[in-house]
């Protein structure tokens, strides 16, 4: 059967099911800005969880870190960000849509860089002025571009009433809690280059036009590591990290076909590689990790700005550099997106349609569903509560009483649940006493376990 997997589809799964809220919604919604329902809330926590196991846990020479998110600001100086952390931004005069100009371009064929002076993305612009339609109306009659700053100001601990004269930043990225503690970690713990340090936090950016769901959010959520290096050792370890974060996604179940490399055309003058991993999302192949080799200049720069020695002293040699760092960044709330699209699935199962969601266990928000067979017999839903009791000390488990079970499947279908059990009568006596049947979301098929084997039955799974 043929699945309408598209962003629609997506969508309106993810809000009738409760992954996905417009934030602030009772009050026409908040641009750019969404909330995790209670099923989304559990996926986030498990695709944290699997992104923090393989780069922290499983890696010896990793360690993990959760910095604030307002620092002082000039971290945000020292970064390049207030500077130059700027996207290009296009008014449409008839209708006052704010667009990012090297996407309305990428959209007529023509690659504009970000990086690109004022000038030079206007100039670009204007060429293909008599190409490039408003996306909000379709008309052709836009300002000119202007560079507009992503960092958002805050007032924390400001209580001056022209604030935004001095404020500081909501951080742009996690990174740079990263580079702030980077002789923290050294000095308190036995890390020895090449070392990493990995954290998972909010980011916020004041994006232009932020779009695609949950891919281009205001605040949105990364799962950064830096990983320092000895300069000649730097294109070494990013090899090696470009096929670990490559594997990685693949060992989370995603078919390869849905994954591709893109090499930056353009370095910023600092580093020495720039790939992306993208994903076909439901609108095409766009960025959801990017892996780099950055040289030294973070620290060189918090070096200079803050005047402390972020040298690191190797002691087996008596000689002392400034580390280079490789870094690999993805989103949170891309993966989200990208594991929704990736496990969703509509398939007929026992001559019936369905909606599933097809996620690996470690992913799905909820691993067991526990139902009484009906909900009118005491005696039925009385062992249903002690098998629930039962389960859920073990895996994350829900218990559902209402309508058929055939409705109830469906429900833990569309949610991604691997396992329901079902007490039934023949769970209450006979000779299949203390027995209770486990579907399997995949096949549908049934099979009867003992309860005294139940719990190992689902773990081992
Ligand atoms: P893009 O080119 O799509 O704006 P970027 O190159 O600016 O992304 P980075 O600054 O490299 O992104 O951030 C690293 C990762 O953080 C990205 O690969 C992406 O997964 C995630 N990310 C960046 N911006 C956003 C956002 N506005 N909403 C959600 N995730 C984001």
């Amino acid at each position: 059967m043929k699945t309408s997997k598209n962003l629609d589809s997506i969508v309106s799964l993810a809000k009738r099911r409760g992954f996905i809220f417009q934030g602030s919604e009772i009050y026409g919604g908040f641009v750019g800005v969404y909330d995790f329902g209670p099923y989304g809330a559990e996926l986030a926590n498990n695709i944290r969880t699997a992104w923090w196991r393989a780069m922290v846990q499983q890696e010896r020479n990793i360690v993990g870190l959760d910095s604030a998110i307002v620092t002082h600001p000039k971290v945000w100086e020292a970064s390049g960000h207030v500077g130059g952390f700027a996207d290009p931004l296009v008014e449409c005069k008839e209708c006052n849509t704010r667009s990012r100009a090297d996407h309305l371009l990428e959209e007529v064929g023509v690659f504009a860089d970000e990086k690109m002076t004022t000038e030079e993305i206007n100039q670009l612009f204007d060429e293909n002025r008599d190409k490039i339609k408003c996306p909000n109306c379709g008309k052709k009659n836009f300002d000119v571009v202007k560079h507009f700053n992503l960092l958002v100001k805050t007032n924390l601990g400001n209580f001056k009433d022209d604030w935004t004269k001095n404020a500081t930043y909501l951080r742009g990225e996690t990174c740079q809690g990263i580079y702030l503690n980077f002789k923290n970690v050294l000095d308190s713990s036995r890390v020895k280059i090449p070392f990493g340090i990995a954290q998972i936090g909010k980011a916020f950016r004041n994006e232009i036009a932020p779009r695609q769901y949950i891919f281009r959010k205001r605040e949105f959520e990364q799962m950064e590591m830096q990983m320092f290096v000895h300069p000649d050792n730097e294109m070494n370890e990013y090899e090696k990290w470009r096929e670990k974060r490559w594997q990685y996604y693949l060992d989370l179940g995603f078919n390869k076909e849905n994954l591709k490399w893109h090499e930056h055309e353009n370095l910023v003058f600092y580093a020495k590689a720039a790939w992306d991993i993208e994903y076909k999302f439901p609108f095409g192949f766009k960025e959801l990790e990017g892996i780099h080799a950055r040289g030294n200049y973070d620290l060189t720069q918090h070096q200079t700005f803050s005047g402390k020695d972020m040298s690191y002293l190797d002691q087996s040699t008596n000689t002392k550099y400034v580390p280079h760092v490789v870094e690999t960044s993805v989103g949170l709330d891309r993966t989200f997106l990208a594991v929704m699209t990736e496990f969703y699935d509509e398939d007929e199962l026992g001559g019936e349609k369905r909606t599933v969601l097809r996620f690996p266990k470690n992913l799905a928000p909820v691993k067991v569903a526990v139902f009484p067979l009906l909900k009118n017999k005491p005696d039925l839903v009385n062992k249903a509560e002690e098998v629930y009791s039962l389960v859920s000390k073990h895996l994350l488990t829900e218990f559902d009483d209402n309508g058929n079970i055939g409705k109830r499947y469906r429900r833990q279908d569309e949610i991604g649940t691997p396992h329901c059990v079902t007490v039934d009568f023949e769970t209450l006596e006979g000779d299949t006493k203390d027995t209770v049947t486990v579907r399997d979301r995949d096949t549908g098929k049934q099979e009867r376990v003992m309860l005294s084997n139940l719990v190992s039955y689902l773990t081992d799974k």
